[in-house]
């Protein structure tokens, strides 16, 4: 395929708005192709979208589904076309998922937290989903088998327990969600910070963040870890932010990337003593992050409307549930995590909620580069993605900021500085956020750019960068985001005009991390004893077999690749 004469951002190899034509050999970027040729004179060509942080899949998204019929009647879609029938908006059936990436133009998307003994489910959801490559990250936060090597301060045993869980879940890295607190929940309780200790557990957050942090490092895994502080959602918590950062500053990446993930900060940027003096932080958290090179983050974008929570933070999502007399659900995950999920309905009119919306947008306009800031909206906790072009709208016009803010709470001017931020990001910089920093955040060296050898992923838009403003002309630019002209996913259009054309099975990375045979095998000792006396289903039906995945890459990695 030969895409020609488009306008091409391709940030990651310095391409910032030159007309180009791409060439697709046999799936990947090519120096020279034949085949069918797509005129894109005119119109803005972006590598394919990779979102680094998104629920897509497992047991917690149905549970969403269940509890919200309502939800389910919002987006239906009758069958058409190549299209199964879709339903829902902020939780979205597998099919729908897949077909409103690929309109939107995205390629890739990682599913942001699978526990391993449920990671079976999560797969056949991921299978489920069309068109998309995907991944899954694996959490490890509250894990029984983490907090005793961390207690027993055995970092080869940990990481030979993360290199076990990873191939056990088919994960593709380790995230890290309110480290300990899920445990505690399963007492009714949290952990209140960076140094309060686990119950039954001789360990703090501070020291499972860092040691899986050391592991990780140790694995040479392709990503950081992917963390979700603790204390989020809660009033004052970007103390609890910028400790647990500086926490991490002695960690030596053992790839070029970031040292750790932090995600959807706009959850963790979070001012005040309580409900009535909140306020934003978001300026604190970019001046570190502006002087600080070892962390990136994802914005967590809240959109206003309708949204479900979800997340492994179970203690979280009570307090969510008391405090919006919302209904809940709550799951307790045998040895390993806790979960919960929690409908509710973000309001211009709440001072509190205008607040949030401000701290996202904060966020990425205040820190200076764009490579350390990823556009989530932390689907679909702070909104569904399908909001996306929206965010993009407001990132690149103040217009359409000051727009929105006149219909929010005057209280906003004083709980934040976004009425006094003037900047607005340009195509480049929305073409890093969206698709070369989440690939590099992620360590997927084939995605986020169009270099030769490249997935021949690219999205092509009908708007004409040289001759928009988005300032000015924001509308435009929402339009143009929520439906490309053609989304091309290995060299195959699979969404032209809104109409799904082709419908790939995507592959699904994850990540195989060797470890010396002996420290295998201490961790092997001791696990068998835990299945033999705490889970409920045998080792041997626990893991997840290759033969799961229909198209599986799997990443290498492990003590010997860092060596
Ligand atoms: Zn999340």
């Amino acid at each position: 395929m030969i895409i020609k004469g488009g306008v091409v951002y391709d940030p990651a190899n310095g391409v910032l708005g030159e007309e180009m034509d791409i060439c697709i050999d046999a799936g990947a970027v090519a120096e020279a192709a034949g085949g069918p040729t797509i005129d894109a004179r005119g119109m803005l060509v972006l590598p394919g979208g990779v979102d680094a942080h998104s629920h897509i899949a497992g047991p917690k998204l149905n549970a969403g589904r269940i509890m919200r019929p309502d939800d389910g009647r919002i987006g239906t879609e009758p069958r058409r076309g190549l299209c199964r029938p879709c339903t829902g908006y902020t939780v979205p059936n597998s099919s729908a998922i897949g077909y409103r990436y690929a309109r939107m133009g995205y390629t890739t998307v990682f599913e942001a937290a699978t526990p391993i003994i449920e990671s079976r489910h999560t797969h056949e959801e991921l299978e489920a989903i069309p068109i998309l490559d995907k991944g899954a990250l694996t959490l490890f936060g509250s894990n029984w088998t983490v907090m005793e090597c961390v207690g027993e301060k055995d970092l080869p045993k940990l990481s030979a327990y993360v290199a076990w869980g990873l191939r056990a879940s088919r994960g593709y890295g380790v995230k890290i969600v309110n480290p300990g607190g899920g445990e505690a929940w399963g007492f009714g309780s949290n952990v209140k910070g960076l140094h309060d200790p686990v119950p039954e557990f001789n360990v703090t957050p501070a020291e499972i963040i860092h040691e899986l942090a050391r592991a990780n490092e140790r694995l040479c895994l392709p990503h950081s870890i992917h963390l979700h502080f603790n204390n989020l959602g809660k009033p004052g918590n970007y103390s609890t932010a910028i400790e647990t950062l500086d926490l991490l500053k002695d960690i030596v990446p053992s790839r070029d990337r970031q040292a750790v993930h932090v995600t959807h900060m706009q959850f963790s940027a979070y001012g005040g003593t309580g409900w009535r003096d909140f306020e934003s932080k978001a300026p604190e958290i970019a001046d570190y992050y502006n002087k600080n090179d070892h962390a990136t983050m994802d914005m967590g974008q809240i959109i206003f409307g309708s949204a479900t929570t979800m997340t492994a933070d179970g203690p979280l999502e009570y307090a969510n549930a008391r405090l919006l007399h919302q209904k809940w659900s709550n799951h307790d995950i045998e040895l390993e995590e806790s979960s919960g999920v929690v409908p509710l309905v973000y309001i211009r009119g709440s001072p509190v909620n205008a607040v949030q919306w401000a701290i996202g947008l904060e966020l990425a306009l205040l820190t200076e580069d764009p490579w350390k800031v990823l556009l989530t909206t932390d689907n679909p906790n702070g909104g569904p993605f399908v909001k996306y072009p929206e965010v993009i709208a407001l990132l690149m016009s103040h217009k359409r900021r000051e727009e929105e803010m006149a219909k929010l709470p005057e209280l906003l001017s004083k709980r934040s500085v976004i009425g006094s931020i003037e900047r607005e990001l340009g195509w480049g910089e929305i073409a890093v956020m969206t698709r070369a920093a989440p690939a590099h955040v992620l360590g997927l060296k084939e995605k986020g750019h169009l270099g030769v050898g490249a997935d021949g992923d690219v999205s092509i838009y009908e708007i004409d960068p040289r001759e928009v403003d988005p300032g000015s002309d924001p509308a435009l630019v929402e339009r143009a985001f929520t439906q490309a002209k053609y989304t091309i996913k290995a060299g195959e259009v699979v969404s032209r005009d809104g109409e799904i054309a082709g419908i790939p099975q995507g592959r699904t990375f994850w990540t195989d991390a060797n470890v010396p045979e002996e420290d295998m095998a201490r961790l092997m000792a001791s696990l068998k004893e835990k299945f033999e006396k705490y889970y409920s289903i045998q080792m041997s039906n626990y893991m997840v077999q290759e033969a799961y995945l229909s198209r599986p890459v799997a990443v290498r990695a492990g003590v010997e690749v860092a060596q």
